[in-house]
């Protein structure tokens, strides 16, 4: 498991439970969206009706789950999780909506995922806040309304591109979330070491956040890996040489990247002139899966302007050099 990848497990979810800010007010950076989600809020609550449905979008591990339990948190309400891939038929998606009581609010995690019966159900029941029950098979089935209580979705999506503009549609508020600054990064991380209980010094914090692919789940992680290198080999305090020496164990390197992304650029630059070269040439050369290559090493990469898509294949911009200490080569002619 890469130290520096976006997604958890259930593990990681666990040891991620205990860092989630519990309101809005600690919710660290995205000030657009917390501002926007303030307003929705509290206009309900002001109201005394369920706010209208949120749909969440952005790149893993930037705290869609985290905001989904805030809002339930703010509208003192209960919260109840599925998500697309759990739900297989459209009647999973019905028991939990039947099921639901007035207010609640009902978090739908990769709701792109729904399968398209499920995804026509969870139209009606957003509009209408009713769902058609199916009784008996074949000629004499029949649809039985039932109507449910008011309650509020929150659906999470990494694409919300994929997402059918019917669907899309039901959502009253749409906030997309952004990679943090390495400034927010260092709050997140001095409130999670203070959770913790362990002492981060400021240049420690910094040293991390840079390394964080601007992604609170990377920087929390990173922390923790740091705090194991302070306990065993150091003196239990994080501070600069802790972070330096934790990273490079972890061999996290000073943007963030690490083995797979450098052993990508490496391929690129020296074996291949810098490219173009093809995914799966690339891939091969450095003993991975294309897919791999592209999902996981790639986008990073690409965002860091690192590397370039181009359609002859993927090329080395003068950035990857620098950053492994080679010298680009001449352009032709010069
Ligand atoms: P996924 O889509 O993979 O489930 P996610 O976007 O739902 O990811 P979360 O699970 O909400 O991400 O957040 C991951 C971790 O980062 C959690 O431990 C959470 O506490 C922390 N975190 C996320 N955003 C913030 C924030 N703005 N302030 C403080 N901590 C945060």
């Amino acid at each position: 498991e890469r130290v520096v990848t976006s997604g958890a497990d259930d593990l990681e979810r666990a040891a991620e439970a205990a860092l989630r800010p519990r309101a809005l007010a600690d919710f660290v950076g995205q000030a657009t969206v917390r501002d926007q989600l303030s307003l929705v809020l509290h206009a309900a609550l002001g109201r005394g009706v369920p706010p209208d449905h949120v749909l969440l979008s952005g790149p893993p591990g930037l705290g869609k789950t985290t905001l989904a339990m805030i809002i339930a948190g703010e509208l003192g309400t209960s919260f109840r999780v599925t998500s697309g891939p759990a739900i297989q038929h459209a009647g999973d998606l019905a028991a939990v909506l039947s099921s639901l009581e007035e207010g609640e609010v009902l978090f739908i995690d990769e709701i792109h995922r729904l399968a398209r019966p499920a995804e026509e159900l969870l139209y009606v029941a957003m509009e209408d806040f009713r769902v058609d029950v199916v009784v008996g098979k074949g000629p004499g089935a029949s649809a039985i309304p039932l109507t449910l209580p008011p309650f509020t979705v929150v659906g999470a999506t990494t694409r919300a591109g994929l997402l059918p503009a019917p669907l899309r549609d039901r959502f009253g508020f749409t906030g997309h979330l952004d990679f943090y600054a390495a400034g927010e990064l260092e709050r997140v991380l001095v409130r999670s070491a203070g959770l913790l209980g362990v002492r981060l010094d400021a240049d420690a914090a910094a040293e991390i956040a840079s390394r964080s692919r601007g992604t609170p789940r990377i920087a929390n992680r990173l922390l923790r890996r740091v705090r194991d290198w302070a306990q065993v080999r150091g003196d239990g305090g994080l501070d600069l040489r802790a972070a330096r020496a934790a990273l490079e164990v972890y061999e996290v390197d000073a943007l963030g990247l690490d083995r797979l992304d450098r052993g990508v650029l490496e391929a690129l630059c020296t074996r291949f002139g810098g490219g173009p070269v093809g995914l799966s040439t690339l891939a091969v050369s450095v003993g991975e899966e294309p897919d791999t290559v592209e999902t996981v090493a790639e986008p990073y990469l690409v965002r860091e302007g690192l590397m370039g898509r181009t359609p002859r294949g993927r090329v080395a911009t003068p950035a990857a050099w620098t950053h492994l200490g080679l010298t680009p080569p001449q352009p032709d002619g010069l």
